[in-house]
């Protein structure tokens, strides 16, 4: 019996790293989202970063959610996107938010030189925008959630096969059906 358990265990050990390449290497950080949210609590005071948007270089305000910078518009999306996520269960934890000039060259050269992921060029990249929030979709049901519910709250994916890879637009307009209305005020 006491085989067999030690067995079992040695089992979870090997097949979880193997279990964990079915998901993006991006989303596998090794991190607990709920340690990381005790460790790193959200400041929503605002700091000036230089941001780019289509090679456009942009004045852009960032707060910080838990470890990430985001766009202060993004940032408030994602707060409200995530309460109604908690109050389903489900844990939204961003692992990239907005990246810098710098940074994105550091990225840019290290997939050149054939060792980092695939990075657009500096000043491409949707992240030095700040409206480019990689999410962890590390626990079962954070996905799910995310395609029946982000665009509620102004999310979109927009690069096809990182499903972790989300984007703020803006929040789509409550459908005010003007032509409507005029009808109806003209029949009062
Ligand atoms: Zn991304």
């Amino acid at each position: 019996m006491r085989h067999l358990t030690i067995l079992i265990i040695a089992g979870l050990v090997v097949a979880a790293p193997i279990v964990g390449l079915a998901d993006s290497v991006e989303t596998d950080t090794g991190y607990d989202p709920y340690d990381v949210y005790a460790e790193y609590p959200d400041d929503l005071t605002p700091r000036d970063e230089i941001g780019y948007r289509k090679g456009e270089r942009l004045e852009i305000k960032v707060v910080r959610i838990g470890w990430a910078d985001v766009e202060v518009k993004t940032a408030e999306g994602f707060r409200a996107m995530r309460d109604a996520a908690a109050a389903d269960g489900v844990l939204l934890w961003i692992y990239s938010g907005f990246r810098s000039h710098e940074r994105q060259k550091l990225l840019y050269e290290a997939w050149r030189e054939g060792w980092g992921n695939k990075a657009a060029r500096p000043g491409h990249s949707n992240h030095q925008s700040g409206r480019a929030l990689d999410i962890y979709l590390g626990d079962p049901g954070i996905r799910e959630w995310l395609e029946k519910n982000a665009k509620k709250f102004g999310f979109k994916r927009t690069v096809p096969g990182e499903p972790w890879h989300w984007e703020y637009t803006k929040p789509p307009k409550k459908k005010a059906k003007k032509p409507k209305a005029k009808r109806a005020r003209a029949k009062g």
